[in-house]
């Protein structure tokens, strides 16, 4: 996991490096490294532990000129982030310089192979291999990219790969499993882990597949798979423009991303709902459903739990939700008939995309529900939903949570179409949704006095119930994320089971409440919670005696319906996660250890 950024052209090649770099931080950041071919034909690099300013500020005096050249920031895997694991590694005469994503799983073995040949190695990487074996190739054919075809034969694991060699004025560019993309330009062209880090620059976008190896010059480009043939790929046309992915006033982005969920929202559900009817490009015949697992990661597995609910009331289809890396590693159960939906914001979850190949191959239907257009896991799908949520670019996520209970919902309507006609209020209540968010993002302020009281606090319970109880779990898990504070979320009735042993005055307990079929057994679980001298903070809609009387917080949201629950009821919770954080200096958008997209086991 971490971004590649490498550009052959005519512009000032290190700060539009480093430029490139700084839009991809949010992959990864314990260091960071550059290399260009400069005007003597050598290679001259800078590493740096630590992020993009880090290597700003030193790469600056060096006054580095040349045409061709490969960046990175890493998250590391092998070998502690320090600068000399840092990217990019080189051969044994630093004429090849390489970075790489992903892992490379045989490396140990190579690694010796290569040393018994004479190598030295300086770093504790698995990537350094890359660059020795090209070197070990290149030595008997004198082709760069011929050598790097015959590395890739041998090496297992993953990568998203970037090469250049001191005296072939171009990139070498191959990926198997990491994502990888090809900007083209007008006399320059782009490699990149992502859209964000060439946009300035391009919006013309070549996703690279698993095993296709690019070469990349000035003027143009080519694209081979392993075996050479040469591939026709499609150039796609980014609509995303770089204004959408700065932060557009806002201190970070999670901030920017919670207030855009209402736009975000009607994004999703664009031309989606026509007539009282949902058009999905979603080829699905509820007939033929034995059952749905819904498989996912982190926040994209909380909303799986949102689904769950709705997904069983609304078309009474049982289903199933599973962590994607425990489903991939379980031999799970599946066979035809069943519909597996994959949930990934950036498409490029690695468990998710196991998960995916594995319930494929046992003949399931597999449905995806993503953000980032042209994503490894949205080209592996039979078909899916597109959550349009725009970039999410804070590590946290906010809006794409939201988006894909949308899109569950939408996929659990359609399914019941087929059946019965659908609930025109339901129908009405997800078009004024985004009202509604609206509305619920004013209490902001009033969230953040809220947070500046609990600022100091060491541990957090969540609890809720029912369709609620994964947004109990969705909130610790913002609350971790970002502000470093242990948080649980638990099914408000399984307190008594546990949890309560906890209570004190030094446990703040955050409720969601809203006033459905649960609410008066909410309020007895207050109770216990206030006879145990426990703070409450409560999220409702209701504005009683009781919940005032038991809370020393109320935040209020607006009244939805029950499906709508989980969305409106995230928002407080989300806002409240950020406030804290905040209030607490931390690093929002880039909290530590954490990366945006998992791309790696
Ligand atoms: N496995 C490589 C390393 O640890 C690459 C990690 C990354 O993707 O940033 O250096």
């Amino acid at each position: 996991m971490c971004g590649i950024i490498g550009y052959v052209g005519e512009k000032e090649i290190v700060p539009l490096l480093i430029d490139g770099l700084k839009k991809l931080e949010y992959r990864g950041y314990d260091s960071a490294g550059i290399c260009v071919i400069n005007e003597n034909g050598e290679l001259e690099c800078d590493k740096k532990k630590g992020g993009i300013l880090d290597l700003e500020n030193g790469v600056h005096d060096k006054k580095i000129k040349g045409m061709i050249g490969i960046a990175h920031t890493r998250w590391a895997t092998h070998g502690e982030p320090n600068e000399i694991n840092a990217h990019p590694h080189f051969d044994c005469k630093k004429e090849i310089a390489i970075v790489h994503n992903g892992i490379i799983e045989n490396y140990s073995s190579l690694r010796e192979l290569l040393k018994k040949e004479g190598h030295v190695f300086v770093s504790e990487t698995d990537s350094e291999v890359v660059a020795h074996l090209i070197e070990k190739f290149y030595a008997e054919r004198g082709d760069l990219k011929e050598s790097v075809l015959k590395a890739l034969k041998i090496i297992e694991g993953t990568f998203g790969l970037a090469i250049i060699h001191k005296n072939e004025k171009k990139i070498i560019a191959a990926r198997r499993g990491s994502p990888l993309i090809i900007g083209v330009g007008e006399g320059e062209m782009f490699v990149a882990s992502d859209v964000p880090a060439i946009l300035n620059h391009t919006k013309k976008v070549i996703y690279l597949s698993d095993n296709e190896i690019a070469e990349i010059t000035k003027d143009g480009y080519s694209i081979e798979n392993l075996d050479g043939k040469l591939i026709d790929k499609k150039v796609y046309d980014i609509k995303w423009t770089i204004n959408q992915i700065e932060k557009k006033g806002f201190k970070h982005f999670m901030l920017k991303e919670i207030f855009e969920q209402p736009e975000a929202i009607k994004n999703a559900l664009r031309g989606r709902i026509k007539d009282n009817k949902i058009k999905l490009t979603i080829d699905l015949n509820s007939e033929d459903i034995g059952r749905i697992i819904i498989t996912a990661c982190g926040t994209s597995w909380h909303s799986s739990l949102v689904g769950k609910h709705f997904i069983e009331k609304i078309t009474g289809i049982p289903v199933e939700v599973d962590y994607a890396s425990e489903f991939r590693y379980r031999n799970p159960l599946v066979k035809p008939g069943d519909v597996v939906i994959v949930i990934s914001q950036s498409g490029e979850t690695a468990d998710t995309l196991a998960a995916l190949r594995e319930a494929k191959s046992k003949g399931a239907k597999i449905i995806g529900i993503i953000n980032v257009v042209g994503s490894t896991i949205s080209r592996e799908v039979d078909s899916g939903i597109y959550l349009h949520a725009g970039p999410e670019i804070g590590v946290a996520s906010t809006k794409a949570f939201t988006c894909q209970i949308t899109a569950l919902l939408l996929i659990a309507l359609m399914l019941k179409q087929k059946k019965s006609a659908l609930d025109v209020t339901l129908l009405n209540e997800l078009f004024i949704l985004p009202e509604k968010i609206q509305e619920a993002l004013k209490s902001s302020d009033e969230i953040r006095k809220i947070a500046e009281e609990f600022k100091d606090s060491k541990n957090f319970l969540y609890l809720g119930r029912g369709i609620n109880f994964p947004v109990a779990l969705e909130g610790a898990l913002k609350l971790k994320e970002i502000s470093y504070i242990h948080a649980e979320g638990y099914p408000a009735a399984e307190m008594k089971h546990g949890p309560i042993a906890l209570i004190d005055e030094n446990m703040p307990v955050v409720f969601v409440a809203p006033k459905d079929s649960t609410y008066e057994k909410i309020l007895s679980n207050m109770e216990e919670i206030k006879a145990r001298k426990g703070r409450i903070i409560a999220v409702t809609n209701e504005d009683d005696e009781k919940i005032n009387r038991l809370a020393n917080y109320v935040i209020k949201v607006p009244k939805v319906c029950d499906e709508l629950l989980p969305i409106i009821n995230s928002i407080p919770l989300q806002l409240f996660a950020y406030h804290l954080a905040d209030l607490k200096g931390l690093d929002v958008d880039k909290p530590r250890n954490l990366a945006k997209s998992v791309t790696v086991e």
